[in-house]
């Protein structure tokens, strides 16, 4: 079982349930398993066998998402958490810790941002962002304190597409992972391992779950980085909190998970983020469909934004597909993801809102259902003039998530929006 659109369907599910025989993958509302015996118990406690615990730990319909994914990704380990949020979080700290460093990329989803500009430095982690543009950027940021290097594939707002393997290359040059979120691409269209990154990061509840049902978020570790050098104590030196295990030296032929492993058992098992099974099976279910759906996003987004380009309406139209990084890094299309800048600033912003009929007004993105948003009086009203223009948030700047809809609706819709504005 080799190609995505089959994985999408089977990974990690690849035999039916041995005692029920559920075709489907089965829901587990459970938060704890029985032990066979004491020994059993303590077994499980110390690693000498693998087994189910407690849900905060790890559930059966959340690990066949983790698999799932995993193979979808071609990393070796997944771990599925509470939000992309969460996600994004525990792939920092399960590597830094207070007094050291990150470099990022500067143009982040907006909690992303909020999160390594005011959350992390809270906590003694400085986050240093450099514009991605340019991978020799991100090297004139590392320093001795830095752990890895952070990326969206596709840049917010102005959805330009990231040089992964460029910012990899110089990543692994200073011995440092490079953690990349593919929220935006997903692995139907982008897979950032194949690119030289080494952790993948996920929002389970866009694309991924594709119908706006559920939150959740994944990270998938392809397994390969070397985290004994030294360079990472936390994840070579001994743990106290945990037997004192040296994920990074201990684990044997389970290294590759070393990363996961102890993602799973230090920040999950102690802080909590973890998924509702509810949610994992959401996720799972969006999965099946992704391949499809990531084909009629990329169609019908790319017909949206030449449709824009065409108007006398607009200003100008961004569009990933057409950035010059595109052949190479998204060659089976560039989702459903389009800004534009509106003529007539802020006032035909609200208008062309306010006018949409089908497109659903909402904060979101990755919904199978078309929405729509202006930044300006809305996720980043809270920002003066000055702040907005430095984060590219213009005042007419519309941000379409365009869905799986029949593409004459869509342009339908689109085009009466703009006649009233
Ligand atoms: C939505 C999103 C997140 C956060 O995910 P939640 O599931 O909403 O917590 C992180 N990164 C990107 C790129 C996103 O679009």
């Amino acid at each position: 079982m080799s190609k995505l659109e089959t994985k999408c369907l089977h990974a990690g599910y690849e035999s039916v349930e041995g005692s029920t025989k559920s075709q489907a993958v089965p829901l587990y509302r459970t938060a704890s398993y029985r032990f066979d015996s004491t020994e059993h118990a303590a077994n499980l406690f110390t690693l000498k066998e693998l087994g189910n615990i407690y849900t905060r730990l790890m559930n059966p319909t959340s690990d066949i998402l983790e698999q799932r994914v995993a193979a979808l990704e071609g990393g070796a380990a997944a771990l599925a958490l509470a939000s992309g949020t969460s996600a994004v979080f525990y792939s920092i700290i399960n590597l830094a810790k207070s007094g050291d460093e990150i470099v990022s990329a500067s143009n982040l989803y907006g909690g992303t941002y909020t999160q390594f500009n005011d959350i992390l430095p809270g906590m003694g982690i400085k986050v240093n962002f450099v514009d991605p543009s340019d991978p020799k950027n991100f090297e004139a940021a590392i320093n001795e304190k830095t752990k890895a290097v952070f990326c969206e594939t596709i840049g917010n707002p102005a959805l330009g597409l990231t040089d992964i393997q460029g910012i990899a290359d110089v990543a692994h040059a200073h011995g440092l992972p490079l953690i990349v979120d593919s929220t935006f691409t997903t692995p139907a269209l982008l897979r950032p391992l194949e690119h030289g990154a080494d952790i993948v990061v996920h929002s389970l509840t866009k694309w991924m779950g594709g119908h706006g049902t559920g939150i959740g978020g994944i990270v998938v570790d392809s397994g390969k980085f070397d985290w004994t050098t030294g360079k990472h104590p936390l994840l070579s030196d001994p743990e106290p909190s945990y037997w004192n295990v040296s994920f990074a030296n201990d684990l044997g032929d389970l290294a590759p998970l070393a990363y996961i492993l102890r993602m799973r058992l230090i920040p999950l098992r102690n802080l909590g983020a973890c998924i509702a099974p509810d949610n994992a099976w959401l996720a799972l279910q969006g999965i099946e469909t992704l391949a499809l759906r990531m084909e009629r996003h990329s169609e019908n987004g790319r017909a949206v934004a030449e449709h824009l380009k065409n108007s006398d309406k607009v200003e100008w139209v961004k569009y990933a597909g057409d950035d010059k990084l595109a052949s190479k890094y998204l060659p089976d299309g560039a989702g459903g993801m389009v800004v534009f800048e509106i003529k007539g600033g802020e006032e035909a912003g609200r208008k062309f809102i306010e006018a949409l009929g089908m497109f659903s007004h909402v904060a979101n993105v990755g919904d199978a259902r078309s929405l729509a948003i202006h930044p300006a009086s809305t996720t980043h009203s809270q920002l003066n003039a000055e702040q907005q223009a430095a984060g590219g948030i213009t005042p007419g700047l519309i941000r379409l998530s365009v869905g799986i809809e029949n593409i004459d609706d869509i342009l339908a819709d689109i085009d009466q929006a703009l006649a009233q504005a």
